[in-house]
């Protein structure tokens, strides 16, 4: 018998799970991890650096990195946001660095320090860790009094406690469960990945990376399958745009512009299969007729020169030469010899160049799962369930997640922390 069962030994469960003991500390508390070790993602999490939160201290700002859970965590980030994440962290010791884009890791720059941490926290306060402890059911008790107990069963035990707290993470098999205890649930798509694409104008240049607009259009052959709420229509407006670096790789695009448009797309470019159209503009500042205004300045400037040899504009190197043989301009036309019509297809493809993308690939660095437990069915007040009082949840195991940057545990810290106080008072 315990007080409290945290199921799942992630960065959530133990954030939990820590502060319901550092204000309780007279509670028996216990987490269940399914696995051989805890804390598995935190390991590997920003290239094994641990991307912990991200320096953007306005609750009002920082929700506008969540495509699910902007207006839910509005509230708790009033309650718990980034900075007390540092807080608690430079607390134990741990000094976290903020990198020019933002997100923050430990001084370390390393994983393990935040491992150590929450291993040496939850020993100093007695939390017991149980590994091999996958759980297979979860069922409530009544009790006398009219609150609920729960007994928990693992493959090798069960277990009862007071209150819960399901910290799973993106566990299909815990999802089912708490279907079957009444909860609904959003489906699982993934977020966070990199687009595949095999076009001349990217190939054989990987490593190029530059400032460019994109923008996402339906797929007419998917057009009826997508059910998702869309700005606009018919295949001529894009449904979804974004900005900002842009890497060229070996199988296609990824950088910020892209791994923004694959999180806040997650659902629409899922019910597309991953098959669409994007257009990219390799140059945010000109549009299609701004840029052949320039090019007539320079086709007058430079006429004796060769186009591939004469940059006109600010893109890298080995992208203008993909865009302009893309353009049927040959090595040896000068830019007095070029008619109207390649002038036009070289504005077009560093204005609207349009890319065919034919399925995604796993980013590395992170990824995330959008979907989980029904945000409507939860008091963000205290985690608390609102379909089964005494269960609580943290972390990814809710229909929350974000874009890259640290903003992923950030969820999990300030879900964890309010949780663990609405225990806390619960114990009072
Ligand atoms: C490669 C990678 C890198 C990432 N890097 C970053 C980063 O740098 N910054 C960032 O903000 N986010 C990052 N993320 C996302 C971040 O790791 C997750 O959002 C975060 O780990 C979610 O925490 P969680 O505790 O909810 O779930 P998890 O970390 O997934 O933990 C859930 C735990 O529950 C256990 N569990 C599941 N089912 C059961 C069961 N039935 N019984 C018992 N235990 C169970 C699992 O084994 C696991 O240990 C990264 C993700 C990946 C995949």
């Amino acid at each position: 018998m315990f007080d409290v069962i945290v199921i799942g030994g992630g960065a959530a469960g133990f954030y939990t799970a820590i502060h319901i003991a550092e204000a309780r500390p007279h509670l028996k508390i216990a987490i269940l991890e399914r696995g051989k070790d805890v804390l598995g993602k935190v390991k590997v999490s920003g290239g094994g650096r641990c991307n912990v939160t991200h320096a953007e201290f306005d609750p009002r700002e920082l929700v506008k990195n969540y495509p699910r859970g902007e207006k839910e965590l509005l509230g708790p980030f009033h309650t718990y946001c980034s900075g007390d994440t540092v807080a608690f962290f430079e607390e134990r010791g741990i000094n976290l660095k903020i990198e020019p884009d933002g997100r923050m890791f430990p001084t370390s720059d390393s994983s393990q320090t935040i491992i150590d941490c929450f291993l040496g926290e939850a020993a100093r306060l007695g939390i017991k860790v149980l590994k091999h402890s996958a759980v297979s059911a979860i069922e409530s008790l009544p009790m006398e009094n009219h609150e609920t107990a729960w007994q928990i069963t693992t493959i090798k035990h069960q277990y009862q406690c007071k209150k819960v707290v399901v910290a799973t993470g993106s566990n299909p098999k815990i999802w089912k469960l708490l279907k079957d205890l009444g909860h609904s649930l959003v489906p699982a798509v993934p977020s966070l990945f990199t687009f595949n694409c095999k076009d001349k104008c990217i190939s054989g240049i990987p490593g190029v990376s530059t400032m460019a607009e994109v923008e996402v259009f339906e797929n007419r052959v998917y057009q009826s399958k997508v059910t998702t709420k869309l700005k606009s229509n018919n295949g001529k407006s894009a449904i979804l745009t974004s900005d900002g670096p842009l890497l060229i790789t070996h199988w296609g695009l990824s950088g910020p512009a892209i791994l923004k448009l694959s999180a806040w797309g997650a659902r629409v470019l899922n019910e597309m299969e991953y098959r669409f159209k994007i257009r990219v503009n390799w140059l945010p500042e000109y549009n299609f007729e701004g840029l052949m205004g320039l090019f007539s300045e320079i086709k007058e400037i430079e006429a004796k020169k060769t186009v591939l040899r004469t940059k006109a504009v600010e893109v890298p190197r080995r992208l203008w030469t993909n865009l302009v043989r893309a353009s049927d301009i040959s090595e040896t036309d000068k830019w007095a010899d070029i008619t109207k019509n390649q002038l036009e297809k070289l504005a077009r493809q560093l204005t609207e160049c349009e890319l065919k993308i034919d399925g995604k690939s796993t980013f590395k660095e992170e990824f995330v799962t959008a979907g989980g437990i029904d945000l409507k069915e939860i008091n963000f007040k205290t985690y608390e369930s609102k379909k089964l009082p005494g269960m609580y949840f943290a972390g990814e195991v809710i229909d929350v997640d974000a874009i890259t940057g640290g903003f992923n545990f950030q969820n999990a810290w300030t879900g964890g922390y309010i949780a663990a106080q609405a225990i806390a008072n619960a114990f009072k």
